[in-house]
């Protein structure tokens, strides 16, 4: 079995090369050119080239436009990488008869309410970037292509760049840090994304009608302030220099952004624990280990 892997320098791209590789032979590009093989996904046309030429089984995608606020002012390339270069995918992968894997978001859906969103939830996204993901998913789903779409939430690794990892730089330097207590979601691992597509993928192969849109987020739910509160306590403990001494709990229209966000991000995982019989470990655990690789703890 053939994979083309696209994004595979991204957090959850780093980790699928490693869980994607006892699946099949792996082709793994990002956005640079090599052996003729183009995984920019603004590049429409060397992308379908690119598909053309692999003749994957899997196309798994993990290449993403993910600047939520610069989307405001970069729409049309935001939707280019978003969504038509996702309906290149399906279409090639309805040409192929081929699976497309691929990750959307909580941002699809307005934050209303405190129920973590199912599927089934109509999405009304609230900014350019959820619109640019609502387009690849709906792409997906039009083309009829056998696929796994896993939207997720709050994603960290310790590769990479991401909401713990900016704490803790600014944790160093400042004595008083003022997180967002009113978005709540639940911090989601690369490790734990790309495990669960490896398991996903391999039952979906033999039993095609697993297919379909899917929420993937570690279990519980935290605010950025709580989970701000869970990483410096826990690099204090281990020992960090730390400049922080307060961490205030501040209201996200105290922190205007040229993105509006989402309040409620929780993602109801029902679905995906049910169909595939897989188990999601809280959010700490996942963070805790990250700290360790980072903090070398
Ligand atoms: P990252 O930002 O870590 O990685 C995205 C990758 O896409 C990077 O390697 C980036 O390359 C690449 N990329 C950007 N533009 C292009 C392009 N034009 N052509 C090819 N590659 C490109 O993202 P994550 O791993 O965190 O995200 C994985 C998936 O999860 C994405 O679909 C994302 O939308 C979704 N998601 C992410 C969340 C998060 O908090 N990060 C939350 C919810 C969903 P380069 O470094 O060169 O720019």
């Amino acid at each position: 079995m053939k994979i083309l892997l696209l994004g595979k320098n991204g957090q959850v791209g780093w980790e699928l090369q490693r869980s994607l590789a006892p699946l099949g032979e792996l082709i793994a590009l990002d956005r640079q050119t090599i052996d003729g093989l183009c995984g920019d996904l603004a590049n429409l046309s060397a992308l379908r080239d690119t598909i053309d030429q692999v003749r994957p089984d899997v196309i798994v995608n993990a290449a993403a436009y993910n600047a939520v606020d610069k989307a405001e002012s970069e729409s049309e390339l935001a939707l280019r990488v978003n969504g038509q270069a996702i309906q290149v995918m399906a279409e090639e992968a309805v040409r192929l008869g081929a699976w497309l894997v691929h990750y959307s978001t909580d941002y699809v859906f307005d934050g209303k309410g405190q129920t973590p969103w199912q599927e089934s939830d109509v999405p009304a996204p609230l900014n350019r970037y959820g619109e640019s993901k609502l387009a690849g998913e709906m792409a997906i789903q039009a083309s009829g292509c056998k696929h796994l779409i896993f939207r997720t939430s709050w994603v960290f690794a310790a590769r990479g760049q991401n909401f713990a990892k900016t704490m803790l730089r600014l944790a160093r330097e400042r004595q008083e840090l003022n997180v967002i207590n009113d978005q709540v979601g639940a911090p989601t691992g690369a490790e734990l994304i790309a495990d669960v597509t490896a398991l996903a993928l391999q039952q979906a192969l033999t039993r095609p009608e697993l297919a379909g849109l899917y929420h993937l987020a570690a279990a519980g739910e935290v605010s950025w302030h709580g989970y701000a509160r869970h990483v410096l306590d826990f690099a204090k403990a281990s020992g960090e220099e730390l400049a922080v001494q307060m961490i205030n709990p501040i209201d996200a229209v105290a922190y205007p952004t040229p993105a509006r966000r989402p309040l409620n991000s929780r993602l109801n995982t029902q679905k995906l624990r049910t169909n595939f019989s897989l188990h999601l470990p809280d959010w700490q655990s996942g963070v805790t280990r990250m700290l360790r690789e980072v903090l070398n703890k």
